[in-house]
């Protein structure tokens, strides 16, 4: 006998699907009117922050919760998304039957309020205080082990997105321009990747079902690529004039096109196309950070992934020189050496090679990739990083 679900998921071979936030709201001091954006899915909630990101907003949370009837308990993030904090702040959830979970901060403080909010089925709301990631609109949590900084431990992919992705752009633009700038290298690999996975028809971050664990995926809508496309012509048109009012602590109207980029269309690109070797590279190189001493960030090493993938898939010259020369605009590492890692040793390049080359996301390149494939293409996206910083010096953070 024939299972029918299979059967028509077999049959009808491109299946395609789209996720995204329920919705997305944005504007400069927005915060104090937090209250009334989350009343809609009740009156108690659980918020928490870490501490530094709880001095930045608390008070103007506490103002707006109160003046909009939302009651709440505060807790203070321990600052790593493991299984331990998330059950923590399960548990007090559940104790105090909120109706909603609101994270505040950057990606680790997001990703668990995905979690929480998933297992106690109520609303998520993500309030991103920096631009550094698409974290707050997608459905993934990143899960590391305890304590801070941790090891990574899996990706988890809920059936749900965040309801409410909440972003002030003036915490953002006060944050400062190393956050948004990692934020731009972060998206700035989607479009490769997303075309990595269409060519080799592969499939994007929508499941069919989730329960016990995400089965069967599906494929990119044409508008899929195009999300892609879109967030790399902002990137380029306006990622440096963003980048220099961010130096500044200015809202612009650039910075805001760009929190939108990094934030939003980011997001909805990846979820909707599928990650490739930008991001293969990336985990690649946590393995070795702790050794070196250094805390590259997310989006800076995915950028370095994203050289490393043009140079992979033979890419013309123009097209990494065109990179480079955007991603030094902006203020990101494109060498090794930028990204902190000093005299690297070739066995722990050779490492990073071999883990990038074991994430299951290398799959999405349209022809097998090994690992040595990989270590001459790191090698040798250094050794043009190297010599283009001679020529273009970086620009400082400011
Ligand atoms: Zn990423």
């Amino acid at each position: 006998m024939i299972n029918t679900e299979s059967y028509i998921y077999s049959t009808l071979l491109d299946v395609k699907g789209f996720i995204s936030p329920r919705r997305y709201i944005q504007g400069p001091n927005i915060l104090q009117l937090l209250g009334r954006f989350v009343k809609i899915f009740g009156s108690r909630a659980l918020a928490f922050a870490d501490e530094d990101v709880t001095r930045i907003v608390r008070d103007v949370v506490a103002k707006s919760f109160y003046d909009y009837g939302i009651r709440y308990v505060w807790e203070i993030f321990r600052r790593e998304c493991s299984w331990e904090e998330i059950n923590r702040l399960k548990k007090i959830g559940e104790s105090e039957n909120v109706e909603m979970v609101i994270g505040f901060g950057g990606g680790k403080a997001l990703d668990t309020a995905k979690a929480v909010g998933n297992l106690l089925e109520v609303p998520v709301v993500t309030v991103p205080t920096i631009a550094s990631t698409d974290a707050p609109t997608s459905s993934i949590s990143v899960i590391y082990t305890e304590p801070y900084p941790g090891e990574w431990v899996e990706d988890v992919f809920w059936p749900r997105n965040p309801d409410l992705v909440f972003v002030d752009t003036k915490i953002i633009a006060n944050a400062g321009a190393r956050f948004l700038s990692a934020g731009m290298g972060d998206a700035s690999s989607k479009y490769f990747e997303g075309l990595a996975t269409v060519q080799a028809n592969k499939h994007n971050f929508v499941y069919i079902e989730y329960k016990p664990k995400p089965v069967e995926p599906l494929k990119a809508l044409t508008i899929g690529l195009e999300l892609g496309r879109i967030t790399w012509k902002r990137l380029k048109t306006y990622g440096r004039a963003a980048f220099e009012a961010a130096k500044k602590s200015l809202v612009t109207p650039a910075l805001e096109i760009i929190v939108e980029t990094n934030i939003l269309l980011s997001g909805l690109a990846f979820e909707n196309t599928g990650v490739a070797t930008a991001h293969a590279v990336e985990h690649g190189f946590t393995y070795i950070k702790r050794k070196y001493g250094v805390t590259p960030m997310h989006g800076e090493l995915v950028a370095f992934g994203t050289i490393v993938e043009l140079i992979l898939e033979g890419r013309p010259m123009d097209i990494i020189l065109d990179y480079m020369k955007w991603a030094h605009e902006v203020g990101l590492p494109i060498n090794l050496n930028e990204l902190g890692f000093k005299d690297i040793a070739e066995e722990d390049l050779w490492r990073v090679a071999q883990k990038a080359s074991e994430a299951y996301i290398i799959k999405n390149e349209p022809f097998e990739v090994t690992p040595e494939m990989l270590f001459n293409a790191i090698k040798y996206a250094d050794y043009i990083g190297t010599k283009f910083s001679q020529i273009f010096p970086r620009e400082p953070y400011g």
